[in-house]
C-alpha cells in the first residue's frame, strides 16, 4: 500500500468514525429531502438540503451502512458546507464525482476541488462499492431538486 493509499483509507476511517452534519436538521420551507438505498449491501442515506434561493445553507444527513457510504456523505456534506456552494456548483461536483467514480480508476478526483472526497478516488477501481460511495451524492441530487 502507497503513502497516499494508507493516508486514503485513515481518511475514510476518520469520517466514518466522526460523521460530519450527521443529524437531519429540522424540515424548512426551503429544505428537500432524499431517502436511498443502496440494497446489495446494506447502505442507506436520509440526506436534507437547505436552501436560500441559489445559496446552499445546510446539508444534513443520517444514515447506516458500510463505512465508504458513511464517509461519502460526510466528506460530501462536509465539501458543500465549508465551500458555501450554490446549487450550479453543487451539481458540476455531483457531474464529476460520478464520472470519475464511473471510471475504472482511469480519472483521480482531485483534492483542490473534491476535498476529503479525493480519498474515495480509489473506489472507482472496484465496481461493486461505487454505489456505497454514490449514495450520499445521488441523494443530495435528489434532496436540491425537491428544495
Ligand atoms: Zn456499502
Amino acid at each position: 500500500m502507497s503513502d497516499l493509499d494508507a493516508l486514503y483509507r485513515e481518511l475514510i476511517l476518520d469520517h466514518s468514525k466522526n460523521p460530519q452534519h450527521f443529524g437531519l436538521a429540522d424540515d424548512a420551507p426551503h429544505s428537500g429531502t432524499s431517502h436511498q438505498k443502496n440494497p446489495v449491501c446494506g447502505d442507506e442515506i436520509t440526506l436534507r438540503a437547505t436552501v436560500d434561493g441559489e445559496h446552499i445553507t445546510a446539508v444534513t444527513w443520517e444514515g447506516r451502512g458500510c463505512s465508504i457510504s458513511q464517509a461519502s456523505a460526510s466528506m460530501l456534506a462536509d465539501l458543500v458546507v465549508e465551500e458555501g456552494l450554490d446549487r450550479a456548483a453543487a451539481k458540476e461536483l455531483i457531474d464529476g464525482f460520478r464520472e470519475a467514480l464511473r471510471s475504472r480508476g482511469t480519472i483521480e478526483l482531485d483534492e483542490d476541488t473534491f476535498g476529503d472526497a479525493a480519498a474515495l478516488s480509489g473506489v472507482s477501481k472496484f465496481s461493486a462499492r461505487v454505489k456505497c460511495a454514490m449514495l450520499a451524492w445521488v441523494a443530495l441530487e435528489d434532496a436540491l431538486a425537491k428544495a
